[in-house]
């Protein structure tokens, strides 16, 4: 029975990944708890998965899954918390940038009762815009989303048993885990740790990926993006309302001399802007109700160190030949 299981999803990460096991084993041993680590590759390009092999056949602590393609950070993440089987789950980034030498410290944390315990980076050597636009960005999420979101707390954290089995049992396939954390509540502990660059390779989140995973993470905890359309559209209706009864007024008062022509493209144009802002956001949410009733699995597993068979190229052979007539037959 393994104490402590170290979750790491690793999307084209060859270039480091023999440094962080390194690095983590070093941290670990020292402290004493059993522990396993759980690699999940996210359907990397590189040569990641080779390098898991060579792990998983020197270090009878390192189990990994494979991915059939890359299915993002998130699915990486929920398949590691299944394959975890410790009490304690750390879920970490296999670049460096969460330093293992922080987990003792969360293991003592941890210890104090606390069922989450928050590694929290400050926002040292980050790019001024990057670090003005994310502050902006939790400043807008802490004002729409029901759950609270701080600035910095990202995956580096320990969850408890009862807190892994708790994200578990949350069957959204749209995971946005960073309110799902803050969701499932208990005991959580943060402490804030200095921002350190990755190690090697590049970061995979440029800034298009990021402005949908804001997006994602704003639709994907509540419906008040519609409650706002719904409030703009009221409020629109009763200036409309007003205008129209200052026309008639002033039309009965001193007969009609302005043309009108501009005040109605204008309103055509402001109202049709918001109209379409109001069909995007509908659309979103019921784009996400066909993706949910969809029941797709988060990911499609290829390899794990279990499967992994010596010689790559048989890798796919099934162990049963299906026969015309669906009857299966033993492989000869
Ligand atoms: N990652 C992943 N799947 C992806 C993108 C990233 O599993 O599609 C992993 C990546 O290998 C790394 C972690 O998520 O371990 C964080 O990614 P990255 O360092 O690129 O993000 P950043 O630190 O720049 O936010
Ligand atoms: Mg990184």
């Amino acid at each position: 029975m393994v104490h402590l299981s170290v979750v790491v999803p690793c999307f084209d990460e060859s270039e480091v990944i023999d440094a962080f096991h390194t690095a983590l084993v070093g941290a670990l041993e020292p402290t004493g708890v059993t522990f396993e680590v759980a690699y999940v590759d996210d359907g990397s390009t590189d040569r990641t998965v080779d390098r898991l092999r060579g792990l998983a056949a020197t270090d009878a602590r390192v189990r990994f899954t494979s991915f059939s393609r890359n299915f993002g950070k998130e699915s990486a993440l929920l398949a590691g918390m299944r394959m975890a089987r410790g009490e304690v789950v750390v879920l970490m980034d296999a670049d460096l940038q969460h330093p293992p030498a922080l987990l003792p410290r969360m293991l003592e944390l941890h210890r104090h009762g606390y069922d989450q315990v928050i590694a929290q980076r400050d926002r040292t050597g980050e790019g001024p815009v990057r670090a003005a636009l994310s502050r902006a960005y939790y400043r807008l999420v802490r004002r729409f989303m029901d759950v609270e979101i701080a600035d910095g707390a990202g995956d580096f954290r320990l969850l408890s048993r009862r807190a892994v089995d708790s994200l578990l049992s949350l069957p959204e396939s749209n995971r946005f885990s960073k309110g799902l954390f803050s969701w499932i509540g208990f005991d959580t502990v943060s402490f804030r740790y200095e921002n350190v660059e990755r190690a090697a390779g590049r970061s995979k989140w440029g800034g298009r990926r990021l402005l949908n995973y804001g997006i994602d993470g704003l639709l994907s905890f509540n419906s008040r993006p519609l409650r706002l359309a719904i409030h703009t559209g009221l409020w629109l209706f009763l200036s409309a309302l007003l205008y129209a009864l200052w026309i008639i007024a002033n039309a009965l008062l001193d007969g009609v001399d302005t043309p009108g022509y501009a005040t109605l493209i204008t309103a055509i144009v402001g109202l049709s802007g918001i109209q379409l802002a109001t069909l995007g956001v509908i659309g979103e949410y019921v784009g996400r109700i066909y993706h949910e009733s969809k029941r797709r699995p988060h990911y499609i597993v290829r390899e794990t160190e279990r499967s992994a068979v010596v010689h790559p190229d048989h890798r796919h052979v099934p162990d049963v030949v299906l026969e015309p007539a669906g009857r299966a037959r033993p492989k000869p």
